[in-house]
């Protein structure tokens, strides 16, 4: 693998970056692997890379039906936090948080993670309330987090309307300065190098029709390119994940919905923080590259088709107006929506099934990306060994049955 380094940026100038290598190989299906990964978003590619790096598996396919990252990881608005409520997402989300902290030294590649903070707006006494207990929670759990009062959001963000006659009056925020965003299809190209490099072979454009299985095992999958062979499956396909259960004979506790992101013009850079409110269903932050990157929530039907309706993005613009007057002028160049999967207590499922060596990672819903190198790491470990990595056993799919839920609905503000 070719190292990226500032030395190698001038040797490739020289030649006028002519001959800088693919980033990972193409390669041709091989009959049968240790491990397939279904699904080459972040989380899949990244389970494949903690697999070769840190368990030794490298004999790994990651079968993937389109393009990497042409699921919901490139489709996010990347915002990343660990402020979650109970102690078993708040160990997981902080797993992830920590990962990221090292993850482009890591991979030699630059995911631009970048601590700039995030808020969730207080607008109701009860917002502030909840906002209290969640720091309080995060803060005995170890994660850094911080109650502000209005006047304190107002310095942090001069151009939010923190004024009292404000139609949604901002009370005070959590505040959790390490939180931030990624380039996300940074992440994948950079868990698909580096995992290509340790020798994992990545199937683009190969799609799992169905699964092989004997006496209640899996021994494979059947895919558009041919059959492969593999005793240990891990899916990992986000709002798909439902269709490729149902391939096997299971039922997952899943809705798939659109979930709708717009980006405007490039501005000059205007805020440099990550603004969100669950109360008004709206939140905004600014690219490196001047775009405001803007996000809604669900829309309320199920469906696969990667758009939303019109509906949605106008309720969630009209709340970013009434935040943020000043951006009623500014353009909105695009617009698109990806399915998240989503579960009844709003956390993951990352679990065995009963047909064994078929292991599911998914649920992630509207809040996933944050978790991606936390969840793919976990997930190698529990693939690896057999049994759930610690941090993976309270999301076990049984956990629909005994009750032992982890419900993180509307805990830090909009679930993203
Ligand atoms: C608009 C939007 C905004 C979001 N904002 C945030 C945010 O700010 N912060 C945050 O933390 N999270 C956010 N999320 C959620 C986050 O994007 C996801 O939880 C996360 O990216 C899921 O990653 P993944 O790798 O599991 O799934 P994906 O990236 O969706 O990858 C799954 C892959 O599986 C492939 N696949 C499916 N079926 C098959 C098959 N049969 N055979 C082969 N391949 C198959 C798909 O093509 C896809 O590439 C947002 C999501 C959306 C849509």
């Amino acid at each position: 693998m070719q190292h990226y380094s500032g030395l190698s940026l001038l040797r490739h100038g020289l030649n006028h970056h002519e001959n800088w290598p693919r980033m990972w190989r193409n390669p041709v299906p091989k009959k049968a692997y240790d491990v397939i990964i279904i699904g080459g978003g972040g989380h899949g590619l990244g389970t494949a890379y903690y697999l070769a790096k840190e368990f030794g598996i490298t004999n790994v396919a990651v079968v993937e039906k389109g393009w990497l990252g042409g699921g919901n990881t490139a489709r996010n608005t990347t915002i990343v936090r660990s402020n979650y409520l109970w102690d078993e997402a708040a160990a997981l989300f902080e797993h992830s948080m920590k990962l990221w902290e090292g993850l482009s030294q890591d991979l030699n590649y630059n995911v631009m993670f970048s601590q700039r903070g995030v808020l969730n707006l207080g607008h109701t006494l009860q917002d502030m309330r909840d906002i209290r207990r969640r720091v309080n929670a995060n803060r005995l759990n170890g994660i850094d987090g911080e109650v502000l009062d209005a006047r304190q959001v107002q310095d942090l963000v001069p151009m939010l309307d923190c004024s009292k006659n404000a139609r949604y009056p901002v009370l005070g925020a959590s505040w959790q300065p390490r939180g931030g965003v990624a380039r996300h299809d940074a992440v994948a190209w950079g868990f698909a190098r580096a995992a290509d490099a340790l020798g994992v072979d990545i199937l683009q454009q190969t799609e799992v029709t169905g699964f092989m299985m004997r006496d209640g095992q899996v021994y494979g999958v059947h895919t558009t390119r041919g059959d492969i062979e593999a005793r240990t499956v891990g899916c990992v396909a986000a709002g798909n994940s439902g269709v490729l259960a149902g391939m096997a004979g299971l039922k997952l506790p899943l809705e798939s919905h659109p979930l709708q992101a717009l980006v405007s013009e490039p501005l000059k850079p205007v805020l440099d923080t990550v603004v969100m409110s669950n109360h008004v269903h709206g939140y905004i932050s600014q690219s490196d590259k001047g775009d405001l990157v803007i996000g809604a929530g669900i829309d309320g039907y199920n469906g696969y088709g990667q758009r939303g309706s019109y509906s949605t993005i106008e309720h969630t613009l009209q709340a970013i107006v009434e935040m943020f007057p000043a951006f009623s002028r500014v353009r909105m160049n695009r617009q698109w929506g990806g399915i998240v999967d989503t579960t009844p207590d709003a956390s993951p499922i990352l679990s065995a099934t009963k047909v064994k060596g078929l292991w599911f990672n998914c649920g992630w819903g509207t809040g996933g990306f944050k978790a991606t190198p936390g969840s793919a790491h976990v997930f190698a470990a529990s693939l690896a060994a057999g049994k759930p990595h610690p941090l993976a056993a309270p999301f076990s799919i049984d956990r629909f049955n005994t009750g032992a839920l982890v419900d993180e609905h509307g805990a830090a503000g909009v679930a993203h």
